[in-house]
């Protein structure tokens, strides 16, 4: 994988964010694998309004997204009605994020699109009374409410990841695909408090001195505590922790 932008290729383009588009998505069509089955993905003939490529293969879409220095944690988006709608039926396309150093890439990392869920959807307000489009509403993606597991990378500070490596992490959160929205909310938002624990070995009390987060989230269970315990095996069994007894894990 080649991380050099060519910006021969935007010559003709005056404003540096069309430049930037042109540039990266010329890249990722160049160097970048499908997440899904790691063949080689095809760009879209054309602007489509949603995705940039496409697995011949397997028929994923992705989205790609860049910005100058870090990933993106805070994604513009679409009407927020329309998100919604998109995001439930399944036609959304998975997010490729990439950032970018002088004329370099610094980091790439794919969201699979079953990650997006309704939680990481944040609405914008109306637009006001005399705006030209009064009470359209705008929604943002929040990408830092999605655990660092789920954002797998293929280029990390500067750094290209093996390729079986980043197919194996992609495949090890793919069981996600198959849960319910509610239960995935639940799997997601542990897994981020597993991630805010800072040792690699932790107790149920260091899970359970995040209630309070989880329980502002899900203001309508009054069980938190069980269904903290309830996700940590799920995560056991999915080999992302493991048990050590008495109360004890640690992160995989
Ligand atoms: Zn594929």
């Amino acid at each position: 994988m080649n991380l050099t932008l060519d910006f021969n290729f935007a010559k003709t383009y005056k404003s540096r964010s069309q430049k930037i588009r042109v540039v990266t998505e010329n890249w990722a069509g160049k160097n970048v694998y499908c997440a899904y089955c790691g063949k080689p993905i095809c760009r879209f003939e054309n602007n489509r309004p949603v995705a940039d490529f496409y697995c011949s293969n397997d028929h994923e879409e992705y989205e790609l997204k860049s910005k100058a220095k870090t990933i993106m944690t805070k994604i513009m988006a679409a009407q927020y009605d329309k998100m919604i709608e998109r995001i439930t039926s399944d036609k959304n396309p998975n997010l490729f994020l990439l950032s970018y150093k002088s004329e370099s890439v610094n980091n790439f990392c794919v969201i699979p699109k079953y990650l997006l869920t309704t939680s990481v959807i944040e609405k914008r307000k109306p637009l006001s009374d005399d705006a030209q489009r009064a009470g359209w509403t705008g929604c943002n993606i929040l990408i830092n409410r999605i655990p660092e597991i789920g954002k797998v990378f293929y280029v990390k500070d500067g750094v290209v990841k093996e390729k079986n490596k980043v197919l194996e992490q992609f495949n090890k959160i793919a069981f996600l695909k198959q849960e319910t929205v509610e239960s995935k909310g639940w799997i997601l938002d542990v897994m981020k408090i597993v991630e805010k624990i800072k040792t690699d070995e932790f107790t149920l009390q260091d899970a359970y001195d995040f209630e309070g987060e989880l329980q502002n989230l899900h203001p309508e269970n009054h069980n938190v505590k069980p269904k903290i315990r309830q996700q940590l095996q799920v995560l056991r069994n999915k080999k992302l922790i493991e048990f050590l007894g008495k109360g004890k894990y640690r992160k995989l």
